[in-house]
């Protein structure tokens, strides 16, 4: 590892699998060592984009090459505000070796949550505690993306520490999103394994793809076949981040396009996708 790199080490509920994060960009310190991995271990990147929101690949693209490129066994799209790519993915996976779940990324007041397993598309706009009892309600599962993002309204400067924690949580998450792939610098990505240490509550990683180069980048490991053993997993605590960041190519893409979106389709709606007005 670089001398430059300043890893954070530590070993979750997976025993076999213990986590890195660098705060230098980098593709190549993936962190399971999948070899000792059992063969029931389940691969999900659980944070990913289409063009439905502000992503550059249509769902049917996404299902391809997932099927095509990757070792993922399942994924959720969860695009800004919205799930039509989501039940045109999911529907278009049938058959095809990919589990797909119906995610959303909910632009609440306080910050982007990520929403599980639902049905019906929930508003933006709403405070975080009515979101994720929008989500609850659905039967699906609520979790904090991406906390301690300094770029985007981010969830931790709203007092995630306090509000979600004790036995009946005014922000009653299931899990925290501890790795997030596009974050720069990375220490947001520690401060938020940090704090859902210290609520005890389950991890989860994803890419926060927002084009086919990342994908699989970021991802969560889970003993079991399906997304719907995800439950279970996240139920017990036995879910394990692990993954790598987009390099700095990776981030000078997706700026690109961000810039390309602001000028194309308006200040209004691109600043809603990163968080900045909801
Ligand atoms: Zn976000
Ligand atoms: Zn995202």
């Amino acid at each position: 590892m670089d001398q430059h790199k300043t890893p954070h080490e530590s070993v979750n509920a997976m025993s076999q699998t213990t986590l890195v994060y660098c705060d230098a960009p980098s593709t190549d310190y993936i962190v399971a060592d999948q070899s000792l991995l059992p063969l029931t271990t389940c691969k999900a990147d659980l944070h990913l984009h289409t063009t439905h929101s502000d992503g550059s690949c249509t769902p049917i693209e996404l299902i391809d090459h997932v099927v095509a490129h990757t070792d993922l066994h399942v994924i959720a799209i969860t695009d800004h505000d919205e799930i039509s790519g989501a039940h045109i993915a999911r529907d278009y996976a049938q058959g095809r070796g990919v589990d797909v779940i119906i995610g959303e990324e909910i632009s609440s007041r306080e910050g982007h949550i990520l929403a599980y397993f639902i049905h019906e598309r929930i508003a933006p706009g709403m405070s975080a505690r009515d979101t994720i009892r929008a989500i609850h309600e659905q039967g699906g599962l609520a979790v904090a993306a991406h906390p301690y993002d300094w770029m985007v309204r981010s969830l931790g400067r709203y007092g995630l520490m306090q509000r979600a924690a004790g036995i009946q949580p005014e922000w009653a998450f299931d899990a925290i999103e501890t790795l997030n792939s596009s974050l720069f610098p990375r220490y947001a990505n520690v401060t938020a394994h940090q704090v859902a240490t210290r609520l005890g509550l389950p991890m989860i990683g994803g890419s926060d793809s927002h084009q086919l180069r990342t994908v699989g980048y970021g991802y969560t490991l889970y003993e079991g076949r399906n997304a719907s053993d995800l439950r279970t997993a996240l139920r017990h605590g036995r879910t394990s981040p692990a993954g790598a960041n987009w390099s700095y190519t990776d981030l000078a893409v997706a700026t690109g396009r961000l810039v390309q979106r602001v000028s194309m389709a308006g200040v209004s709606l691109a600043l809603r996708s990163i968080g900045l007005v909801s």
